[in-house]
């Protein structure tokens, strides 16, 4: 059985519903502190299955029933916070939430025998001065306490690999995940107004915002709007599904990225919204957002080669999902 851990937040319920539809038995937990409980009426509906799922804070020792009752041979550790700007008001709350939970979960699997451990690390953790693409062994280190909590993380998996050398680890670096599963039933909602790009663009093609803010327009890229790697969430929930594969049959450690391997621009993906939603949207350029970089895009030559996988969806694809489920949920899980 895996247990998933942040099972209810963007792409722990997507992989949720990749995995149940693969075979796979699953139990979710997570404390809600960025997602919504409707999240579990809608995976029964698009499953026909009832999710098993515990309402748990992942640092808390109650932990230790959801061990003790059913049969973990694998954890995907989804739960963390995960907003940028706000880590750097709040570094101890990130510090605290990403760490304490990761080390609670890393006795529990010592104890219980676990010895597969997907990980959900970030293109953050790449140094920003690296040039693009990056690849896996470039220099790590980060422009805030969220990115910095990921490359502490990892430390923390490869100093218990050392102890513990039964544990297998997919460090998983994800470039940007967007879009949604086709049948526009589960997708992103985040809470209040979105950080992110492509939630906010769907914001503004549904109405629920006037215009989009562009950051900055003199970047030394295509365009000069900023280049990121976007990859559908429904690639990434089945490049996760590969990883646990990879772990039981090789049963090694493995750290790649996840992403398509190609920039895209802030008006590049703009328009291809503009065209799946067949609406306009209107945007202003104004200045750059701290701490934002020009490019940021995978190098998935390993990710190919280690895991003998490639992911599928187009930018087209991810606009279109993404627009599928905005249009018919205006409003989130609440709608
Ligand atoms: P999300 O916020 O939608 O999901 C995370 C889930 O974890 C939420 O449901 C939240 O309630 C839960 N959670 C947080 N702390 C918890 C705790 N202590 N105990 C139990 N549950 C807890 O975020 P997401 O986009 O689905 O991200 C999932 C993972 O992927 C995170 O680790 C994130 O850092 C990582 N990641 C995300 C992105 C991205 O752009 N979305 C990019 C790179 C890496
Ligand atoms: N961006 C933007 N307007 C927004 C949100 C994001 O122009 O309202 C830009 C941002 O500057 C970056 C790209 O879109 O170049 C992706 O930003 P996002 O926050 O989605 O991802 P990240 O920067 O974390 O890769």
């Amino acid at each position: 059985m895996i247990l998933l851990t942040g099972a209810t937040g963007y792409i722990g319920s997507h992989t949720w519903v990749e995995l149940l539809a693969r075979g796979y038995k699953v139990v979710g937990v997570d404390n809600f502190s960025n997602s919504n409980p409707l999240v579990l009426k809608r995976i029964k509906s698009l499953t026909q299955m009832e999710p098993i799922f515990h309402e748990l804070d992942v640092g808390n020792p109650n932990l230790l029933d959801v061990f003790e009752k059913y049969p973990i041979t694998a954890v995907i550790h989804f739960a963390a916070l995960k907003a940028v700007g706000e880590s750097v008001q709040k570094p101890v709350e990130y510090y605290q939430n990403n760490l304490l939970g990761l080390l609670n979960l890393l006795k529990l699997c010592r104890s219980h025998g676990v010895h597969q451990f997907v990980f959900s690390s970030s293109a953050t953790v790449y140094h920003p001065e690296n040039p693009v693409p990056y690849q896996e062994n470039m220099r790590l280190g980060s422009g805030s306490p969220y990115g910095w909590s990921k490359v502490m993380s990892e430390q923390i998996l490869r100093d218990f690999e050392m102890a513990y050398p039964a544990l297998k680890v997919a460090y998983l670096r994800y470039f940007n995940p967007v879009g949604a599963h086709e049948s526009g039933m589960i997708g992103e909602d985040p809470r209040g107004i979105p950080n992110n790009l492509m939630p906010y663009i769907s914001q503004v093609a549904v109405g629920k915002r006037d215009y989009l803010s562009v950051y900055g327009g003199d970047w030394p890229t295509i365009d000069g709007t900023g280049v990121r790697d976007y990859i559908h969430v429904m690639d990434l929930a089945e490049g996760h599904v590969v990883a646990l594969q990879y772990l039981a049959e090789k049963q090694q450690s493995i750290t790649v990225n996840l992403g398509v391997g190609q920039g895209t621009s802030v008006l590049q993906l703009l328009s291809a919204f503009e065209i799946a939603s067949g609406r306009k949207i209107p945007y202003r350029v104004v200045d750059r957002r701290a701490g934002d970089i020009a490019e940021c895009y995978a190098d998935v030559t390993l990710t190919h080669q280690l895991l003998n996988w490639k992911t599928k969806r187009s930018i087209d694809q991810m606009c279109l999902d993404a627009w599928r489920w905005q249009s018919k949920n205006p409003n989130g899980y609440e709608s």
